[in-house]
């Protein structure tokens, strides 16, 4: 195996490499996978594996590296993980019974964004591959968890397409995202640099195939690293390869359709360009038809509460942002599913709240039912309990991977169908009607594979023992010839010792020479003649017999025929009960649905929830709100508050109170409050009467986004800047600590505009929450017709502050962050001081006045000729005297002044006394 002059081997691997690029590929040899070149240097580095060489001795080496077959699929998951493309070369004829080099063929590739296998699927968890393209004013998405077959898409046009389509893209959180490589640039740029100037691509123009695109076909990106943000492994495809007739042809083959109008598809091309794009890279990466990708589903944008991921994130919706264990997500909380495909449901419903009342009711209506009987909702959920992941099992069952064992566990699933409609009987909620009656119960299905397959399989096909007795006759009867094989070779084994007088006569089996008839040396004289001799050893000879020979004929042929005839009747039970996917996808998601609901039922009686009423006007009203995490998790009792908004009077609520009160917690409070009733759920209340909200938009805390260099400020300005522009009257905006990452003048600017911005606008009037340090923003109250304030209560004891958590009406009139840093253990010196500071600075308030115009007159007296000066300073400074009286902002100047009185004014020359007052001036905010 040579480069320079190849071995037959080396050009097959080099034929397959060159078909499968941007891919490590997998090359079976024997029990290993190995790779060779630049993939085994890649695959040691990643896999932390010994690069080793073919041919060390030779002038030229061939790097390579490889992993035993039976643990690769773990090795493959890593590199996945990592955002690799696996290519899976298997050697597809049987090695013993050819001459010539072995055929070989990749037959399967594993991309990020189309993993079947355990090791590279959450149980509880979703896996997108998404698919976007856009041109003219429109832009498209597609969806596709190939685990299951979940297929979506969707279209938008007009001049924010594209931002409500990233929208949507986001809230899935794909693996994997392909898009036409002529937008490369932009998916670089996370789509966008401002949300208002989102350009639309106009460069991917139909048909028009790219010669800059850096990659040729699909199921083909960099084998050597690809580009990962947020997760997302990104995958550009050719333009070619998104063509709106071909797309749509593949399509309607998949659904074995005439026309994709029945599907909503009907002039929608940006929608079908993307779902036929991400079809075909699964269909290629697979191998396989994928016939569980039976129907795709038409959703508009947005069609549902928005959470942008910053917002998912600050509420910690499904991950927790503190470290160390006890922090808990939301879903933590309320996930009381007990299968996987009910908590991926869950989550679904989490994520994408529904806008719809009729949708949201009925929900409520199930929980409702299965709240109010305990005895019903326990033996549902006893009953799902014993249901595996029975989409996933439709899926593997298609892509060809599913072993006995899943068949089995498909079976068990099933039979739960008819007890869990039982239990449903007679519901009165709609939903669980519903559901009950689109559980199918699937009988023959679930007794073909009672006839047809073990009770207890062996894991893997090959082991044998699958397919259960009585099913077929021919199956029976070659078992019956080889279990009968034992007994056979005793009864033979008996009969030649008789015959040739050797009582140590043996038969025995190996792999070279299958049956033989073995005789010690001494003894082999006495063999009668008819024995052929086989095999010398050492001190033993090795015979056969005609009889013998028949007799191997039939049982060795027995087994090679049991092996292949069970795998032929396994496929074939695959291939019927595959012909059922849709019956058994629907069943799957009625499952889903039930344990949903009876997880949120079961959430709402453990944590004492309580049903919200929705209403088509504009009014929040929780009466006793709770956080449903920190109620759960915190040591202290938790104190509940009410709340109220609507459009008009209380549309901005300007929340002050100490740091540590609960400013956070009660803004969180809202939203998820919110956020739970449109999903379905009960809600942590006493009470609670809300609309339907269309987003939910949050500017919480600090965050750096460092990887597209963009500070903390700049983070919170495009966060903000999006919300300004994006809030709609249905909207609830969270906005917590603006404008604190720049100077405080500034911050206060923008956030006294920001609150005035959302209040007054007519098209972005949301509905605000607007938590703040800045007590001056309190006087917006005044001014302002829908503004209220609210403060979070703390009172002193003994000195020391005790939280109250209490929203009341009202502003706050102290801080105490002095007191909270105490209490995060900053040293005591470090406390004093500050404590000694801030009395300074409020006496200094108060003072600032007369200090002021002392300093400059003694400065105007050393300045001489500074009278010019000394009259323009002093008028600026009473300027910003009276417009900032009172506030802290004056102590902004502390400093300044401070420097004015150090500054030994006897002593400086006319000139010097000039220069520092103009640097003062210059300096004063
Ligand atoms: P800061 O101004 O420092 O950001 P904050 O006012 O936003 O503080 P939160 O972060 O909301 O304060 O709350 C601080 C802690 O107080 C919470 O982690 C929680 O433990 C507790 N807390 C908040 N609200 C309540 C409540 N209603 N009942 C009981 N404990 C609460």
């Amino acid at each position: 195996m040579s480069t320079s002059n190849p071995t037959p081997m080396v050009k097959q691997y080099r034929e397959l490499k060159q078909q499968h690029p941007g891919t490590l590929l997998f090359f079976r040899l024997g029990d290993f996978y190995e790779l060779f070149f630049d993939d085994a240097i890649i695959g040691a580095r990643e896999l932390q594996i010994t690069l080793t060489a073919r041919h060390k001795d030779s002038g030229d080496p061939i790097p390579m590296c490889g992993v035993p077959h039976h643990s690769a699929a773990n090795y493959i998951a890593k590199l996945v993980r990592k955002g690799h493309r696996v290519a899976i070369c298997e050697q597809t004829e049987d090695a013993s019974k050819t001459k010539k080099l072995v055929r070989r063929e990749v037959v399967r590739i594993v991309t990020p964004g189309t993993p079947i296998d355990p090791q590279l699927l959450e149980p509880r968890e979703s896996a997108y591959l998404a698919a976007i393209c856009a041109s003219g004013d429109s832009a498209g998405l597609a969806l596709l968890d190939i685990s299951t077959g979940e297929f979506r898409a969707t279209q938008a046009s007009g001049q924010d397409a594209w931002i409500k389509i990233v929208a949507d893209l986001e809230s899935y959180a794909p693996r994997e995202l392909l898009f036409p490589a002529s937008l490369g640039p932009l998916v670089k740029n996370g789509f966008t640099s401002s949300p208002k100037t989102a350009p639309l691509p106009l460069t991917s123009v139909e048909g028009e195939s790219n010669t800059d695109a850096t990659t040729a076909d699909p199921a083909r990106g960099s084998g050597g690293g690809n580009e990962v943000v947020d997760g997302t492994t990104h995958t550009p495809l050719d333009d070619w390869l998104w063509q709106t007739d071909d797309c749509g042809a593949l399509l309607l083959k998949q659904f074995g359709a005439q026309s994709l109008d029945g599907y909503e598809l009907k002039g929608k091309a940006e929608a079908i360009r993307a779902a036929g794009a991400a079809l075909r890279y699964a269909q290629e990466t697979q191998r396989a038809n994928a016939a569980h990708i039976a129907d795709i589903v038409y959703f508009e944008p947005q069609d549902h509460l928005v959470l942008d991921k910053v917002t998912v994130r600050n509420l910690e919706l499904t991950e927790a942002l503190g470290a160390g264990g006890v922090a808990r997500s939301l879903l933590d909380v309320i996930d009381e599913t007990v299968t996987g495909m009910g908590a991926r449901l869950l989550r679904s419903w989490l994520l994408r709240p529904s806008v719809r009342r009729g949708e949201v009711e009925a929900r409520h209506a199930g929980v409702a039912e299965l709240l109010s009987s305990q005895v019903k909702r326990d033996r549902l959920r006893t009953l799902l309990k014993e249901v595996a992941d029975v989409e996933r099992l439709a899926g593997r069952l298609n892509l060809g991977s599913a072993t006995p064992r899943d068949l089995n566990a498909l079976e068990s699933s099933l039979d739960q169908v008819p007890p869990i409609r039982q239990t449903l009987a007679g519901a009165e909620s709609s939903l669980l009607q519903v559901l009950a009656e689109s559980a199918d119960e699937l009988e023959d299905v679930r007794a073909l594979i009672a006839t047809a397959i073990q009770d207890d399989p062996p894991p893997r096909l090959s082991d044998g023992g699958v397919i259960r007795a009585g099913y077929s006759a021919e199956l029976d009867e070659l078992r019956g010839i080889s279990s009968n094989a034992k007994q056979t070779i005793a009864a033979l084994e008996a009969n030649e010792r008789t015959r040739s007088g050797i009582s140590t006569l043996r038969i025995r089996y190996n792999g070279v020479f299958g049956y033989f008839i073995e005789v010690s040396k001494a003894n082999a004289i006495r063999v009668p003649a008819e024995y052929e001799r086989r095999q010398t050893l050492a001190n033993a000879e090795r015979f056969t017999t005609p009889e013998l020979k028949d007799w191997e004929v039939k049982v060795l042929g027995a087994e090679d025929r049991i092996t292949k005839l069970e795998a032929e009747l396994f496929a074939n039970v695959s291939r019927q009960v595959g012909s059922e996917t849709q019956r058994i996808q629907g069943t799957a998601r009625a499952m889903a649905s039930m344990d949903a609901i009876a997880s949120l039922a079961e959430t709402a009686a453990r944590r004492r929830y309580v049903r919200p009423t929705m209403h088509d006007g504009d009014a929040i009203e929780i009466v006793q709100s709770r956080h449903p995490v920190i109620e759960v998790f915190n040591n202290e009792p938790f104190v509940p508050n009410n709340l109220y908004l609507n459009n008009s009077t209380d549309r901005l609520l300007i929340i002050t109170g100490p740091n540590m009160g609960g400013k956070s917690t009660v803004l969180r409070q809202a939203a998820i409050i919110c956020i739970l009733a449109q999903m379905g759920s009960f809600v942590p209340a006493q009470q609670a009467t809300l609309p339907l909200i269309d987003r939910v938009w949050t500017r919480v805390g600090a965050s750096d986004d460092l990887a597209r260099g963009r500070s903390t400020f700049m983070v919170e300005m495009v966060e903000t800047a999006a919300i300004l522009h994006g809030a709609t009257a249905r909207s609830l905006v969270l906005l917590d600590e603006i404008g604190r990452g720049t100077a405080t003048f500034d911050g206060l600017s923008i956030a006294w505009a920001v609150a005035e911005y959302l209040h007054d606008s007519p098209e972005h009037c949301a509905k605000t929450l607007f938590a703040t340090h800045y007590h001056e923003l309190t006087e917006l109250a005044e001014r302002l017709a829908g503004a209220q304030n609210y403060q979070i209560t703390a009172t002193e004891r003994d000195g020391e502050v005790v939280f109250l958590h209490r929203l009341e009406r009202g502003r706050a009139s102290k801080s105490y962050g002095i007191e909270v840093a105490r209490l995060a253990g900053m040293p005591p010196p470090a406390v004093a001081r500050a404590r000694d500071v801030l009395q300074r600075l409020e006496r200094y308030e108060l003072d600032v006045f007369a200090e002021e115009s002392d300093a400059l007159a003694a400065a105007a007296i050393a300045s001489q000729a500074g009278e010019d000066a000394l009259e323009k300073a002093a008028t600026r400074a009473g300027r910003r005297r009276a417009a900032a009286q009172g506030s802290l902002f004056d102590l902004a100047n502390q400093r300044l002044l401070d420097e004015l009185r150090a500054a030994e004014v006897d002593k400086l020359s006319p000139d010097e006394a000039k220069a520092l007052l103009a640097e003062l001036r210059k300096r004063i905010v």
